[in-house]
């Protein structure tokens, strides 16, 4: 369709296709928000208009990534290396045709991820905060939804004005059961099984109503802890043969095995935040839905 010439559309009769369609190609979860709600947040030339002129509205879908099945694994980075399908990208992908295509608007994938330096354009956690998805947690500010618990998020720019999702007006986390887990030990699940005072990334405190009041996440270290492949098996390996003063004993770090498999592991490298997960698998909210037989 000719970009130019946009046929009349009805915003609520928009709205219910593009979110129907979504979740039928595997999405599990879709919000809708103006990018007028950006303002508040981001500094000039990250908002949604600097990405896409003209955009109108952000169509957010989370999906599980891995199943429940996946879940099981005993072995964390199997869980979540192998047990993503990145649902929430291949609805997107559809979401954004069917857009172009029936509708004569505009519409791209928001940029998750970087496109130069270090930053993405765009954070997926704020437009599902912001499309009324989730709130953010105290396991590393994880955006958490409140049927499912942890979701992965794409997003839409579109020029096409749409109906637009309220944001939650209940935090998520902590769950109730942590609020009483916290008062009694001073730590929620995911604190425990992570603790920033003996090694871990995670720390925080809730007021009397229940609220987060602080949240303390140590990223570098959760990176340092959970991800031993790719870039940072590479880093750590450098570190240590670059500390060897055995020139014998370098040679052989040098042409090790792991230190092979770290350099040829750097191209074929998936960008992924850390997170081995237990701080997740640990959390109440959203457990039952990965309980299967
Ligand atoms: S992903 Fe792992 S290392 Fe990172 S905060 Fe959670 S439990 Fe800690
Ligand atoms: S275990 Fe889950 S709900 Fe409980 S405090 Fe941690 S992130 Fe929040």
């Amino acid at each position: 369709m000719n970009m130019d010439v946009k046929v009349d559309i009805n915003p609520g009769a928009c709205t219910a296709a593009i979110k129907s369609l979504a979740l039928s190609m595997g999405g599990d979860v879709v919000g809708i928000a103006p990018v007028e709600r950006w303002r508040e947040y981001v500094p000039d030339g990250y908002l949604p208009e600097d990405i896409l002129p003209g955009a109108k509205s952000v169509i957010v879908v989370g999906s599980r990534g891995p199943s429940a099945g996946a879940w099981q694994s005993p072995n964390h980075r199997i869980m979540e290396v192998n047990g993503y399908d990145f649902a929430n990208d291949r609805a997107l992908h559809v979401v954004c045709d069917h857009i172009e295509m029936n509708y004569g608007y505009y519409a791209m994938q928001a940029p998750g991820l970087p496109v130069a330096g270090h930053q993405p354009k765009m954070s997926m956690m704020l437009a599902a905060v912001l499309s009324g998805l989730g709130t953010r947690s105290l396991a590393a500010n994880i955006i958490l939804n409140p049927k499912y618990g942890l979701l992965y998020y794409s997003a839409c720019l579109t020029t096409l004005p749409l109906e637009y999702d309220d944001r939650l007006e209940q935090d998520v986390c902590p769950a109730p059961m942590c609020v009483k887990i916290f008062r009694a030990g001073g730590k929620t699940p995911c604190m425990a099984v992570c603790p920033s005072d003996d090694g871990g990334c995670l720390d925080g405190d809730i007021d009397e109503d229940g609220k987060i009041s602080f949240s303390y996440f140590d990223r570098e270290r959760c990176v340092h802890r959970a991800m031993n492949f790719g870039i940072n098996s590479f880093q750590k390996a450098m570190g240590e043969i670059a500390a060897e003063e055995d020139k014998d004993r370098r040679d052989v770090m040098i042409n090790s095995d792991f230190f092979n498999r770290s350099c040829s592991a750097i191209s074929h490298y998936k960008e992924s935040v850390a997170q081995c997960f237990e701080c997740m698998r640990v959390c109440p909210v959203g457990r039952s839905e990965r309980k299967l037989k």
